[in-house]
């Protein structure tokens, strides 16, 4: 899950790292209200992606006037960064916080390290909006030092740090607590990461947080249900959304082949073979080993409101999954749902003739799949309006 900057400072600011004083607003008139707690302040969009800066969701302003226009701009705005794809993200709220002067950026992130099954610092001295640029250029200029999750952080891995991304003597102090600090919220709140970017060297000799990102690890969520009240709706994908409440692993792609698959396994190699016949996949999503009638009729509605779905194959080897509840979900999502698609059905497995017959009983018009390779081919021809 992820949550807005503002959210991520709360959070920070709770364990004890140092975040610029904000406000949060939500219309033009808050925003100027927010702006007269300071000389000169910065707007940001609040959006769950990064590259703001480069895409006008960043702005200095130097009076409430100035912010009032500023605000304007921003609110409502479709804000295009290189992380939300064509699309966009409609800007709801602005965060004003105060204009600090700047003497160096770094990048300080933790996030988690499956190779050491452990936790990673990774940061560099290089930080700022050019960290992407700088991690394909000059990629020696990121350092990474592993902490261990039963340690915890210990002071000299920050001592390490620090002198590798060449921070000022004067600043290891503060900065051994930051880690400190982060490492603490990524481990009590199940984080799977946090990123300041940029951590900055203020004009004046301190250290500030300037950006910040927390992400949690869906799968911990449940231990934590104080996180959810932090989620915002607005930001997910709705499809994303309503599968996350039939308890469906669904994630939206950019192909025309919707996926109806059980097992992740199978849903992968699905996406592959759809791959290897010259088409794209739409989505990944498996249904799961134990769905019920229910949440298939909910899979199938998720894949029918994607406008660039063309096709949908089913691909389903039931195991524990029966072949008929399948194939009853599907049926049930016909009745309520113009299936207006193609759609290529390979089952496999227990009830097989069952689900088969339930299909065949329908009165749907169905393109039956020999096997998965004769489905996927059959997919990317029906999406290309061949057949
Ligand atoms: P992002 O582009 O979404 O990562 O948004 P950031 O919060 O990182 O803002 C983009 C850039 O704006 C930062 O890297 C800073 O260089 C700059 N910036 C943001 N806030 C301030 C500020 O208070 N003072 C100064 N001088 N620059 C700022
Ligand atoms: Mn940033």
């Amino acid at each position: 899950m992820k949550i807005h900057e503002y959210q991520a400072k709360d959070l920070l600011k709770a364990y004890g790292a140092p975040v610029p004083s904000g406000y949060v607003a939500e219309t033009v008139e808050e925003a100027a209200e927010a702006a007269r707690h300071y000389d000169r302040c910065v707007l940001k969009a609040q959006v769950h992606s990064g590259g703001r800066g480069k895409a006008g969701g960043v702005k200095l302003a130097s009076s409430p006037e100035e912010a009032a226009v500023l605000a304007s701009d921003i609110l409502g705005m479709k804000l295009v960064t290189k992380q939300t794809g064509p699309e966009g993200k409609i800007v709801r709220k602005l965060l004003i916080t105060e204009a600090v002067e700047v003497k160096k950026e770094y990048y300080l992130s933790i996030t988690g390290d499956s190779t050491r099954a452990g936790l990673v610092i990774v940061a560099s001295g290089e930080g700022g909006t050019e960290i992407e640029e700088t991690a394909k250029t000059n990629p020696e200029a990121i350092i990474q030092v592993p902490i261990s999750v039963n340690a915890g952080f210990r002071k000299y891995e920050g001592i390490d740090v620090a002198k590798l991304i060449g921070l000022p003597q004067e600043l290891q102090k503060d900065f051994i607590k930051l880690l400190d600090s982060m490492t603490r919220l990524y481990l009590e709140k199940d984080c799977s990461l946090v990123e300041i970017n940029p951590l900055v060297e203020t004009a004046d000799g301190k250290l500030l947080c300037l950006d910040a990102k927390v992400n949690f690890d869906d799968n911990a969520l449940m231990r934590h249900p104080e996180l959810m009240e932090l989620r915002d709706i607005n930001e997910e994908d709705p499809k994303e959304y309503k599968a996350s409440q039939y308890d469906l692993n669904y994630i939206s792609l950019d192909g025309n082949i919707g996926c109806l698959v059980n097992g992740a396994g199978l849903a992968m190699a699905t996406m592959d073979i759809i791959g290897k016949f010259g088409g794209r996949p739409a989505n990944f999503l498996d249904v799961g080993g134990s769905a019920t009638t229910e949440k298939v009729k909910a899979a199938f509605e998720i894949l029918l409101s994607d406008p660039n779905v063309k096709a949908i194959f089913v691909n389903i080897f039931g195991g524990i999954m029966k072949c008929d509840i399948i194939a009853e979900g599907v049926v049930q999502a016909a009745k309520e749902i113009s299936i207006s698609v193609p759609l290529v059905v390979r089952l496999e497995g227990t009830n097989v003739e069952k689900g088969r017959e339930i299909l065949a009983s329908s009165g749907m018009s169905i393109i039956a799949a020999a096997d998965m390779a004769d489905g996927a081919h059959k997919a990317v021809n029906a999406a290309k309006g061949g057949i």
